[in-house]
């Protein structure tokens, strides 16, 4: 089994696996611990690949869900080995992306059918133990079957479930003109589905840099503005003088809280502003109400994404999604550190860590 160096159990699946453990926020190492045992409606999963996502840097910091000690990972992709004696709708060998999201059913949002606001969320990879090991026990009902979808390209199911959601928020009427701000692989994943539901006129705007070049080479827009640091107001200038009324909808998907105060300027009257980004906690805009006021501006958020996996395989079983070419560099759990350093840095598009 890999790299896995402890003794073996039943079916050739190992007592102990690796794993990239955190005991508290910004501490962290490879550990050898237990495989985890599965209860009767679960699945084990050797894991393959692991998305990794600007996310994780808010985990390694001890914010959102956080809970010690943490082992991440929530967009993980694998091959079930073991199911509870319960499970029918997956069978040992069959290759899955995990949803990590998991509602509780039964607080005050789950019973009204708002799962995605959950009061006690379990998170896989975030408050229980996620992807970034060689194995994780999901439930089974939170797996979906990828067939033989390369795991390079299946780790990017969750992020497109979470922009499914997004889509669904802001429901774009037919023929929209969009704006979306940022090109990360959260951006290209909106883009595509925007180009998929109802939006006729798409403009990418988001600094020069490698994103913004596969963004192009994968013609995810009908036009591409670069918004350098150093001349960051004439580009918004003249994006704005192109556009004289704006746009029905402007996405918000660079984590920055400067152009999200700025985004609101590019909503044309009646449209709505999508708070799409990651920010941090400390974060702080100021918008003139007059503007939202006058102009009925529709302010609405969109946070992640419960339930929508097999949303995600229909559009890539027909081929209308494309995750190719997305992730641009894979690590090891033990290259952890130099990892988080270039994501800090934003020296990749995306990046996976992968297993044996
Ligand atoms: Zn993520
Ligand atoms: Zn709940």
């Amino acid at each position: 089994m890999g790299s896995t160096t402890g003794p073996k159990a039943n079916g050739g699946i190992p007592k102990t696996m690796k794993a990239l453990q955190y005991s508290k926020p910004k501490d962290f190492a490879v550990v050898e611990i237990d495989v985890p045992s599965i209860g009767e409606e679960d699945v084990l999963v050797k894991i393959e690949a692991c998305g990794v996502c600007g996310t994780d840097l808010h985990y390694h910091k001890g914010e959102f869900m956080a809970k010690y000690p943490l082992i991440p990972g929530h967009e993980a992709v694998g091959t079930v080995v073991a199911v509870g004696r319960n499970v029918k709708s997956i069978a040992v060998g069959q290759r899955i992306a995990a949803d990590p999201m998991e509602p509780c059913r039964n607080c005050f949002y789950c019973i009204r059918g708002q799962t995605l606001l959950c009061e006690n969320m379990t998170g896989y990879g975030g408050n229980v133990p996620g992807g970034f090991a060689e194995y994780c026990r999901y439930p089974a009902r939170h797996v979906t079957a990828i067939g033989d979808l390369p795991a390079l390209e299946a780790v990017l199911i969750e992020p497109a479930a979470c922009a499914t959601h997004g889509i669904e928020r802001m429901a774009p009427k037919v023929g929209s003109t969009v704006l979306l701000f940022g090109c990360g692989p959260t951006g290209m994943l909106l883009a595509q589905l925007l180009k998929l539901n109802g939006t006729a006129n798409l403009t990418i705007a988001s600094k020069p840099g490698p994103k913004l070049d596969l963004a192009k080479r994968l013609n995810l827009a009908d036009s591409f503005i670069a918004i350098s640091d150093t001349n960051a107001k004439e580009d918004l200038d003249a994006l704005l003088k192109s556009n004289p009324h704006g746009f029905d909808i402007v996405v918000e998907a660079t984590g920055a809280p400067s152009v999200l105060e700025q985004s609101i300027f590019y909503v044309r009257k009646g449209g709505t502003l999508v708070v799409y980004g990651v920010y941090d906690d400390a974060a702080k805009i100021a918008w003139p109400p007059m503007r939202i006021w006058t102009y009925e501006i529709t302010i609405l958020s969109s946070f992640c994404s419960t339930l929508k996996f097999p949303v995600v395989m229909e559009y890539v079983r027909t081929k209308k999604i494309d995750f190719r070419g997305i992730v641009t560099k894979t690590y090891r759990i033990e290259e952890w550190a130099e990892c988080l350093e270039a994501l800090e840095k934003q020296r990749f598009v995306k990046a996976a860590i992968v297993f044996d």
